[in-house]
């Protein structure tokens, strides 16, 4: 089997509720919050860092987190600014790639392999992901980088809270052997107790054990999934639903008179950059669709739809040229803006590799507690500062750190249409 390289990320927005409810009241900030719960009932959904410090997690009654934690502030979700965050973290992320897979309001998968002649390595996107998130959106984001989905995920939960991991593809064994069970997508408390009763406790030990041994205290099914895992054997793709997205791009021209010249040279420069972002993320797109603004404000767009997908410039171009003068009519009509997008999406065939390996319905890691809880925090705590911060020590300061956005990604934010 030929190794593939590292470049799947998985990012995860740390106690995202809870952030969200410190973003949007200040004076929540600093404080142990949970979100969707009462001191009377209820389950706690979320709650922030300094909550989970005194041991409150997602999943416990109302009643025993106030017990846990005294100061404990109740606060009621806002759901619908979830949603409107999440999408924006979203939007974000195409920025660097379109082949994103949105596993839940919070986490994605994304695949960059297409994107790293544009933006750098992947731990650099991770970077400048990450600070974007936290620049432009106020919240913190952990990531983790690596070979496959499984090993990705697992990283941004070691990573957690605020960080980046990045697992280089000869250190997977290292990261690891150390690593309890828990941390493994499909793994819950039930799967856990059961390896645990056969002395498995660590990702180490389940790899050292016989698959056939596996299957026997598990069943076929799950056992030869989790025995796959533990060797990072995990086939799956990052798999977007392109179907429905579009790829566009526009320029405001300010109110000019349109000339043969200046459309073609505007319209190329948009098909460049659109036909870029298709290619980083391996689509295609069938339908090709221009929007002119005209001077007196009037909005007009032009489809057309191919017979088959289409990503380079050059035609790209060409059609947009014809479906703009189609809707500006004669040289001399003043616009003020031009755009196009490419909807219709599909992913070109030589990267259709789909492989379902099993199902994408996770059982995330749930709380631990008690002592299994501090040996996790441990045995986290070592990978983190092993493929943590050593690994991402060499990128500029500004990336690690920094609030803003480079000038460079600012142009890149184009909306879509
Ligand atoms: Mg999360």
């Amino acid at each position: 089997m030929v190794a593939s390289a590292v470049n799947i990320l998985h990012a995860d927005l740390d106690s995202f509720y809870a952030s969200v409810e410190q973003l949007l009241d200040p004076a929540l900030r600093g404080r142990a919050i949970a979100v969707g719960a009462s001191a009377r009932g209820g389950v706690v959904l979320a709650c922030s860092y300094e909550a989970k410090a005194h041991g409150v997690s997602g999943g416990m009654p109302g009643w025993r987190a106030a017990q846990l934690c005294p100061d404990l502030l109740f606060v009621k979700g806002s759901f619908h600014r979830y949603q409107e965050f999440g999408d924006r973290v979203i939007s974000v992320m195409e920025d660097f790639t379109p082949a994103i897979q949105r596993i839940s309001i919070d986490e994605a998968f994304l695949d960059v392999s297409g994107a790293v002649h544009l933006f750098g390595p992947p731990e650099v996107i991770a970077a400048r992901l990450r600070a974007r998130v936290r620049g432009e959106l106020g919240l913190p984001i952990s990531v983790g980088v690596a070979r496959t989905k499984s090993l990705a995920k697992i990283a941004s939960q070691v990573a957690k809270p605020d960080g980046l991991v990045v697992v280089p593809a000869e250190r997977e064994r290292e990261f690891l052997d150390p690593l309890p069970v828990r941390l493994m997508w499909g793994v819950g408390p039930v799967t856990a107790s059961r390896l645990a009763e056969r002395g498995i406790r660590t990702i180490g030990q389940l790899a050292a054990t016989p698959r056939s041994a596996v299957e026997r205290l598990l069943g076929n099914a799950v056992g030869e999934k989790l025995s796959r895992l533990a060797v990072n054997e995990d086939p799956r793709r990052v798999s977007g639903s392109a179907r429905g997205r579009s790829v566009g791009a526009q320029s405001a021209l300010g109110r000019r008179a349109a000339s043969r010249e200046a459309v073609r040279e505007v319209l190329g420069q948009l098909a460049e950059r659109v036909a870029t972002r298709m290619r980083a993320g391996g689509l295609a797109g069938r339908t090709l669709t221009v929007r002119v603004r005209l001077g007196d404000m009037r909005s007009l767009t032009r489809s057309h739809t191919f017979p088959g997908p289409l990503s380079t410039t050059l035609t790209i171009t060409e059609t947009a040229e014809r479906l703009a003068w189609d809707a500006i009519g004669e040289p001399g009509t003043e616009i003020s803006l031009l755009g196009i997008s490419l909807s219709n999406l599909e992913q070109q065939p030589f990267l259709q590799l789909e492989f379902p390996l099993f199902g994408d319905n996770p059982e995330s890691p749930g709380s631990a507690s008690g002592a299994s809880r501090l040996a996790l925090d441990a045995s986290m705590d070592a990978a983190r500062s092993r493929f943590g911060k050593a690994a991402v020590g060499y990128l500029p300061a500004q990336l690690r750190h920094g609030h803003g956005t480079p000038d460079a990604f600012r142009e890149l934010a184009e909306r879509e249409l």
